[in-house]
């Protein structure tokens, strides 16, 4: 069996411990003679495995009571129609636009009522997170929406937007669980698994109670409806059975690393390795504004395509994969989520130093 240090932006690396765990289940998952794959979501085994999995991401998180958590399917994309079908009550949200994500989950809302764009960074490649202090917030808006981590272009909200008193809406595809997060500032949190908790499927949405109503847009689908997913726990259909339980390891192994204090400062120590040595190599340059840098995903240039290339095949060979950047960037970027040991971020920066060294 061969590991490779795998850089991916997502679908990503999950911990060993979790998948050895899972291997060892398949055939018959804690004597139900089954694996989880085969076993009925109405069943005694299954209501506890979504139950269990629940609770840990609300101690981990410290979620409090007046907030639902669900587990929903059709990826995060699926949310940026969800957010203005159950929220547009006015029919006005406020977007601020800090990468493809955002853009993407703004065009969708204008499908459904008036997104105002109040804030962005395209005129820099969405380099940077703009000063969001005092937006002109609209006095009629529903909700304000950020992307909070930008999984293509490597930027993190650090501090939240002043959302002058109106709902907080979030995607933390990116960057769930991978430090402390305050739930009560948000009225909607919610990412896609694959990110950085478990296997494309899954989309984890928290939710204020409060917000969880009958008064959606005409023609919600019944499946888009919080209130359709609240009132019958994320069971309303066959929810991602498999996926779910896989998320309920992921938690599990949070709790046992010490929780998300103790993941904050790992992440901090991975990412300091490698932000170090770009900030003092003469080949490799980050393409981020230093404070608004990503613990989570980071790209990097060499300004020569060529270059790029050659490093990027050179890389893989040695086994260091994935780390092509997106398209829209291009060079190379380096998704150093959860599960990514600190010795993998270790050995990148050395095979980066010997690429340098052989390459001036
Ligand atoms: C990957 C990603 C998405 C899209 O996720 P899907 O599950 O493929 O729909 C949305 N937002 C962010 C921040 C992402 O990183």
């Amino acid at each position: 069996m061969a590991r490779v240090y795998n850089f991916s932006a997502g679908p990503a690396v999950l911990p060993e411990e979790v998948l050895k765990e899972a291997a060892a289940e398949m055939m018959d998952y804690q004597g139900s003679g089954m694996s989880v794959m085969e076993m009925s979501h109405r069943s005694k085994v299954f209501d506890n495995i979504i139950k269990e999995a629940e609770q840990d991401l609300r101690d981990l998180l410290n979620i409090p009571d007046n907030y639902k958590v669900l587990f929903l399917q059709g990826g995060a994309s699926q949310q940026f129609a969800a957010t203005p079908m159950n929220l547009m009550k006015n029919g006005v949200a406020d977007y601020i636009v800090t990468g493809q994500w955002a853009k993407k989950a703004c065009q969708e809302a204008a499908k459904y009522g008036k997104a105002n764009k109040i804030a962005s960074s395209e005129d820099e490649t969405f380099a940077y997170i703009p000063d969001c202090s005092d937006l002109p917030i609209s006095e009629d808006a529903d909700y304000v929406y950020i992307c909070e981590n930008n999984t293509i272009y490597g930027t993190k909200f650090h501090t939240l937007p002043n959302t002058k008193g109106k709902i907080l809406v979030s995607d933390v595809s990116s960057c769930f669980l991978s430090e402390p997060m305050d739930i009560t500032k948000y009225g909607v949190v919610y990412g896609g698994v694959q990110k950085n908790i478990g296997p494309a499927g899954v989309v984890i949405s928290i939710i204020r109670e409060d917000l969880i109503t009958d008064d959606v847009l005409e023609g919600t689908p019944t499946m888009l409806k919080f209130k359709t997913q609240a009132d019958n726990d994320s069971l309303y259909n066959t929810p991602p059975c498999y996926g779910i339980y896989i998320c309920g390891k992921v938690f599990k192994w949070l709790k046992k690393m010490g929780g998300l204090e103790v993941m904050k400062q790992r992440n901090e120590e991975k990412a300091k390795i490698l932000y170090d040595f770009l900030d003092q190599s003469t080949m490799f340059k980050g393409t981020v504004r230093k404070e608004d840098r990503s613990l989570m995903n980071v790209p990097f240039v060499t300004g020569d395509k060529d270059l790029d290339a050659k490093f990027v095949a050179e890389a893989t060979a040695a086994g260091f994969v994935n780390l092509k950047g997106h398209r829209s960037v291009g060079g190379m970027r380096a998704s150093i989520y959860n599960a990514m040991p600190k010795e993998g971020v270790e050995k990148l920066v050395e095979f980066m130093a010997a690429f340098e060294k052989a390459n001036a």
